[in-house]
């Protein structure tokens, strides 16, 4: 039966590459809505050539813009605005799937909307488990939602653990690239550039995401939404640099065995297994050449050349509020170090200052969620101000 998916952040890094994937399969699947912030131009298109019942676009404007140029196209997909109207494409009852792929904190509201309404989340918005991770999961298994990790390590652990329970599983190793920065001198380090910093030496993906990989701290995050996704504790899970990015994480058991998933680093391979499960489908992405690969090398990470990592690892310690201050404040920094307005060290010092403000405990309502969120980013852009709380 086809499957009606809402795609939420459609004009993005995953956004493109999930509707590579379905058109790979129209037979499967039909695309319901798509929404994205502004990007007209490329949301038009998407349009154009996927026929959604629903376009939404946030900003007033954009969506205005769409709107008009789908008429004067005879499309007949209907244009909506506004936040309010992610949540609307995310639970609305018609949908089976929604990939939730908008970036930050601004893709909590509509991932939890379609968790609630119980269904196929494929989730490549980490932030939102780092934010809410209590909350979300609960969710999940309130309304019987089925949540598929998108983050290639999640999926790749996702793949490696047996299909009921965790019986034998001792360990998850994610794996991190390193970055760009793995072995610049340390001292330059405070001299990079943002073109520096996004430039990632084998995954293609977002702004945001890139500056975080090259200061680890989204593998900060992942960590955190690996103990989320799997139920587990921080010390069952360690960070592996692995510089190929050809393992993409592994699970160690109790009898010694550790299973690994590899590919090569193309996020249409999470997508299509999410999609697909528990079945395969056929990607297009390039089988793996282990001879042109040659070898798999392996690090531990270095914390006082990436302190972003050290600092998700206590932020997730000391619990719910001070992991909400830890992604607002990391939001704000990327902003301010891709704008020029504090240097790319200063991410982990404007985290950690922001974070300390954090009080002690785990929120489990929204409300309070959203609230402190605003509160460390405001902490946050003061930091920016006076490079100093
Ligand atoms: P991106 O910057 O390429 O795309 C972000 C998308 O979100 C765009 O469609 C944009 O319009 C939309 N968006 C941004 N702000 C919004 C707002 N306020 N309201 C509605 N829509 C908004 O980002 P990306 O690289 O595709 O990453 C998306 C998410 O997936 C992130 O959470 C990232 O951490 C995660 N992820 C990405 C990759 C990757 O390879 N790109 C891998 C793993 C996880
Ligand atoms: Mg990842």
């Amino acid at each position: 039966m086809t499957k009606q998916l809402t795609i939420l952040g459609s004009t993005g890094s995953i956004g493109l590459s999930t509707l590579d994937v379905v058109a790979r399969h129209p037979e499967r699947f039909q695309v319901f809505a798509l929404a994205a912030q502004r990007s007209v131009e490329i949301i038009f298109r998407q349009c154009q050539q996927f026929n959604p019942r629903y376009a939404v676009l946030v900003d007033d404007m954009a969506a205005q813009q769409l709107a008009q140029q789908l008429k004067a196209s005879a499309s007949t997909t209907e244009v909506l605005q506004g936040s309010d109207a992610l949540v609307q494409v995310a639970e609305h009852p018609e949908v089976d799937y929604v990939m939730a792929a908008i970036v930050g904190a601004a893709g909590l509201v509509p991932s939890l909307a379609a968790a609630r309404a119980g269904k196929r989340v494929l989730l490549a918005n980490k932030e939102a488990l780092v934010m809410s991770g209590k909350l979300f999961m609960d969710a999940v298994h309130e309304y019987g939602a089925e949540l598929l990790p998108i983050d290639s390590e999640h999926n790749a652990i996702f793949q490696c653990l047996p299909s009921y329970g965790k019986q034998g599983v001792e360990k998850l190793w994610l794996t991190a690239s390193g970055g760009p920065f793995r072995q610049s001198p340390l001292a330059t380090l405070e001299q990079v550039t943002p073109e520096q910093a996004v430039a990632h030496p084998n995954w293609s993906m977002g702004q945001k995401i890139s500056v975080d990989s090259a200061s680890l701290m989204n593998k900060g995050l992942e960590v955190i939404e690996a103990c989320w996704l799997f139920g587990v504790s921080v010390d069952q899970v360690e960070v592996v640099v692995h510089p190929q990015s050809t393992i993409h994480s592994m699970v160690a058991y109790n009898d010694g065995s550790v299973l690994a998933q590899l590919g090569n680093p193309d996020m249409r391979t999470p997508i299509a297994y999410a999609l697909g499960w528990p079945e395969r489908l056929d990607s297009g992405v390039k089988p793996l050449d282990l001879f042109a690969t040659a070898r798999l090398d392996f690090e531990k990470p270095d914390l006082i050349r990436f302190p972003c990592l050290r600092l998700a690892f206590e932020a997730h310690a000391a619990g719910g509020f001070a992991t909400i201050a830890l992604n607002a404040a990391n939001e704000i920094a990327v902003q301010a170090f891709l704008k020029r307005n504090i240097g790319f060290m200063d991410i982990p010092r404007l985290v950690e200052s922001v974070v300390q403000c954090a009080p002690s405990g785990t929120p489990n309502q929204l409300e309070a969620i959203l609230i402190q969120d605003e509160a460390s980013r405001q902490t946050a852009l003061s930091w920016v101000k006076n490079k100093k709380l």
